[in-house]
């Protein structure tokens, strides 16, 4: 089993960055309203996330080790419309055999925390544990009893980046939710729940940067079903990398092919050539109409009708961004 979840590994966890989207989505998935990200050694070293979501009963903590063990289908038609993040039960026991994990949790409701550790794969006892009601899972020594893995692995500076990127589609995605990211004993973000524009409109400006917003265009079309809302950056707010470029479809992010050469095109067929435009974007559609679990850690998506979506986007901003006269 555990070489099976060392394979596992490979498809699911290949960074410090996706151990920390892997363990956001649980910590959402668990209906969190707060979610504690903290990082050392950009979580080369340990990386602890803590939730105050609807936690795990005790029963079940060495149950989520195991492989296939979600909570979160039952069945197979179930499997054609999940909406959570998770549904293959394969991340935590990914992560744990490749890592140092330890799980601990209070179930809503319940007076006593417990506490389960698993290092490469081998699991300690079940141990009660104080915890607020919730869950926080600590990784250490990503890639420790595989080599070649950590070999892959880039500096800290890079690593960060990774994570970065993370937590802001996450913060991007999840107005409701409040986020703490802190990295080697530093607060990188302090995000409170944002429940109205303004706060909202602080979030955004705190993630992407002072000067995004005043630099950029507010879009909001509808068209056939298909809704999309956000900024588009202006090109004195063009970024030298793609960190400022953020796409939601039906609320999760998302990269895709035909939103990423939508978006390409409109840009630079209006005013902007051979840059890295900065958006967030906000995409909701018919759920049926799009297939959002092509690749279980890949953002991909796959629509039904591409060419609609693709026209649709590219109509919408080209529009927006023609609009705009310096
Ligand atoms: P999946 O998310 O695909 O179900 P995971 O391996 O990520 O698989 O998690 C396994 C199970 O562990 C989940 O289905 C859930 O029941 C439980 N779990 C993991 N993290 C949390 C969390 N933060 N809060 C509550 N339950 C969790
Ligand atoms: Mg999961």
């Amino acid at each position: 089993a555990l070489l099976i979840n060392q394979i596992a590994a490979g498809e699911v966890v290949d960074r410090p960055a996706s151990v920390v989207k892997e363990l956001l989505e649980n910590s959402l998935d668990a209906g969190a309203r707060r979610v504690e990200i903290l990082l050392e050694e950009s979580g080369l070293r340990r990386i602890r996330i803590r939730d105050d979501g609807h936690g795990i009963a005790p029963d079940d903590l060495a149950l989520c080790l195991a492989r296939h063990a979600t909570s979160k289908i039952r069945s197979l038609e179930e499997l054609e419309q999940v909406e959570s993040f998770g549904f293959r039960g394969e991340a935590l026991p990914a992560i744990a055999s490749v890592a140092r994990l330890q799980l601990t949790s209070r179930e809503t409701g319940t007076e006593q925390a417990w506490q389960i550790s698993v290092s490469g794969g081998e699991s300690g006892e079940l141990a009660p544990a104080a915890h607020p009601a919730g869950t926080t899972v600590e990784v250490r020594d990503l890639f420790f009893n595989t080599p070649a893995r950590r070999k892959f692995l880039k500096g800290e500076r890079t690593e960060l980046f990774h994570v970065q990127d993370v937590v802001r589609a996450a913060a991007l995605a999840r107005f409701d939710v409040e986020f703490r990211f802190q990295s080697a004993e530093r607060s990188v973000w302090r995000l409170p729940p944002a429940l109205d524009a303004q706060a909202r409109h602080q979030r955004v400006a705190e993630i992407l940067g002072e000067g995004f917003l005043e630099n950029s265009l507010y879009v909001e079309h509808e068209h056939l079903g298909l809704r999309l809302e956000g900024w588009v950056g202006l090109p004195n707010f063009n970024r030298a990398n793609t960190a400022a470029q953020h796409f939601f479809v039906n609320g999760r992010p998302v990269r895709d092919k035909t939103v990423a050469h939508a978006v390409r095109q409109a840009f630079s067929d209006v005013l902007f050539k051979g840059r890295h435009p900065a958006f967030v974007l906000y995409l909701c559609l018919d759920p049926a109409s799009v297939d959002v679990n092509v690749h279980p850690a890949k953002q991909e998506v796959r629509f039904r009708e591409a060419r609609l979506v693709h026209d649709f986007l590219y109509r919408t901003l080209y529009q927006v961004l023609g609009e705009y006269r310096p």
